[in-house]
């Protein structure tokens, strides 16, 4: 996947038993296992936040949140920006904005995964107009590519108020044979094609109150659908 670095979880990968971790007590059912445990999400976070303030240098961004599932990584990554700010001789003046997806296409359903020559529209639901990012310097910060469609089209749409520069920080890369072959400029972990939950990571609005990321089950899913 490029010259890019992340960590790469592998597809054998077995993670931590649930009771390895302290679990709510209201998921202790639905999930199979951890796969990410947020202390570790933390750690990687704040080598994204370095890599990203050398890169930016000087220029002010705008951090550029992906609700909801983005919100978790987003507050985590800016507040290790805002550690470097106040601790290095240089600084980057940073703003935050934040917007809403609507997906037509839901991931987890057949059509999204068979119609391939759906586009998959997206439309921005939430926080300001993007025209208020003509000519700044974006980040945007997502929680998780699988496809890439969404961040295609995101992108598609950025690119038509132009802003001076657009960059992406995943905290998340799906390996999956669906990908659209999108890589983000900064991930945080590669990880297996498996449906993850916690740390913002939803389904159907459920476990965005878990710590960790974690690997739901077929209890799980099957009590949480919709
Ligand atoms: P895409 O396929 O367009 O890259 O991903 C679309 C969206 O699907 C992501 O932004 C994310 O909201 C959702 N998604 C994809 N994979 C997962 C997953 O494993 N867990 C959760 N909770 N959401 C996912």
């Amino acid at each position: 996947t490029s010259g890019k670095s992340f960590i790469k979880i592998a597809d054998d990968d077995k993670g931590y038993h649930l009771d390895q971790f302290c679990i709510p007590k209201h998921y202790e059912e639905d999930l199979e296992r951890v796969l990410i445990p947020e202390g570790l999400i933390y750690d990687r976070t704040e080598r994204l936040a370095r890599d990203i303030v050398e890169a930016f240098g000087t220029e002010p961004i705008v951090v550029l949140c992906v609700l909801k599932g983005g919100y978790k990584f987003f507050t985590d990554l800016v507040d290790k920006i805002k550690v470097i700010n106040r601790n290095s001789g240089r600084s980057i003046p940073m703003a935050v904005d934040f917007i809403r997806l609507k997906s037509y296409m839901k991931p987890e359903s057949e059509s999204y995964y068979q119609n391939e020559s759906s586009t998959g529209k997206i439309e921005v639901i939430g926080g300001d107009n993007l025209d208020s990012l003509t000519g700044k310097n974006v980040l945007i910060v997502e929680d998780i590519i699988d496809t890439g469609r969404t961040m295609k089209q995101l992108l598609e749409l950025m690119a038509a108020v132009h802003p001076k520069s657009v960059k992406v920080a995943s905290l998340l890369l799906k390996r999956t044979p669906l990908s659209v072959g999108y890589i983000p400029d900064y991930i945080g972990f590669e990880v297996p094609n498996l449906f993850l939950v916690g740390y913002a990571l939803d389904y159907n609005e459920f476990f965005r109150d878990l710590s960790h990321i974690c690997v739901i089950n077929s209890n799980g899913k099957e009590k949480y659908s919709i």
